[in-house]
């Protein structure tokens, strides 16, 4: 079991914005999920986490191994996918795998070229193998983006943003790619889609202006809100006055009727009806609460 621990991480960038806020996290093997909205810190994080920039203080750590010191040691156990993998050269998907893998460290030509092949056929590109890279479509992109990140058998792979840009049927298969090499190590999924987190991970955080407001199991927190979740519809000329009186979590616009969920610890009215939470509501529901603290 892979464990990674991240104890009281501060980041200021140079502008004077604080990016990163005594984050405090531990994670072990399988899908975990880091949500917020833009400009929570996620790709700050990422980036300190893969060696990319260093923290001002605080301590990470890849199974007892200090990876901020030990940068050599990162750099082998770990996978990045980042959010923009932006070199897409003419040269085929083989041949610049094979040239990632030996630096990646992977010296043996033999077992390169087993291994290269092998990632080729995991994501899904093994009949695309001898195609330019920079004629591959977004998802196919990211898919490459995976067997990279996968080279040198790493302990840890980060995958930041992976599916904007690419359309839901590319999104899916990108998705289902990610939950099966997610079981024996870790991978960190930084989002702001809850949605993907829901699907895939068993452990999430939310993060809100450089802090982590939340670290848990979705399923936890989806069950924290049980019995407190009401949906009722109305009129949209009445959101204002509802928005006077309750504690509204979220409102979606249905065949110009306005459906608004609130949260309330019993029914508001007789035309509220008790919902069974969902991950989203969880989301909406902690967001509100941090502009409420502001
Ligand atoms: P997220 O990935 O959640 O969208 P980021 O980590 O990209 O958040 O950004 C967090 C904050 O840090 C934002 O206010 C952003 O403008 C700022 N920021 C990010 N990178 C830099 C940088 N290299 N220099 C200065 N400020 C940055």
């Amino acid at each position: 079991m892979n464990q990674l621990s991240l104890k009281n991480i501060n980041k200021t960038y140079g502008n004077g914005v604080k990016a990163i806020e005594g984050v405090n996290l531990e994670i072990s093997n399988g899908m975990f999920g880091l949500l917020g909205p833009n400009g929570a810190g996620k790709s700050s994080l990422m980036k300190t986490i893969a060696g990319l920039q260093s923290p001002d203080s605080g301590s990470i750590t890849l199974n007892g191994t200090d990876i901020v010191t030990d940068t050599d040691f990162i750099k082998q156990q770990l996978g990045f996918l980042p959010q923009d993998f932006g070199v897409y050269p003419k040269i085929s998907a083989y041949d610049l795998l094979n040239h990632l893998a030996t630096l990646k460290g992977v010296v043996n030509k033999a077992a390169r070229k087993e291994q290269v092949l092998a990632l080729l056929d995991k994501v899904n590109l093994y009949q695309h193998r001898n195609k330019e890279v920079y004629t591959f479509s977004g998802g196919m992109r990211q898919r490459f983006g995976i067997a990279q990140a996968l080279l040198g058998n790493p302990q840890l792979i980060i995958v930041d943003e992976p599916t904007a840009g690419l359309d839901p049927e590319e999104r899916n298969r990108f998705n289902n790619l990610l939950s099966e090499i997610g079981e024996d190590i870790i991978i960190i999924l930084s989002t702001h889609l809850v949605e993907d987190v829901k699907n895939l991970c068993t452990n999430m955080a939310v993060m809100h202006q450089g802090k982590v407001i939340a670290q848990g199991k979705p399923s936890h927190f989806v069950d924290s809100l049980a019995g407190a979740v009401w949906k009722k519809t109305i009129d949209k000329k009445e959101r204002a006055e509802y928005e006077q009186h309750f504690s509204i979590i979220s409102t979606q616009l249905t065949e110009g009727k306005l459906s608004i969920h609130v949260y309330a610890d019993k029914r508001p009215d007789s035309h509220f009806e008790v919902l069974t939470p969902t991950l989203e509501d969880y989301y909406f529901f902690i967001m509100n609460q941090q502009k409420l603290a502001a």
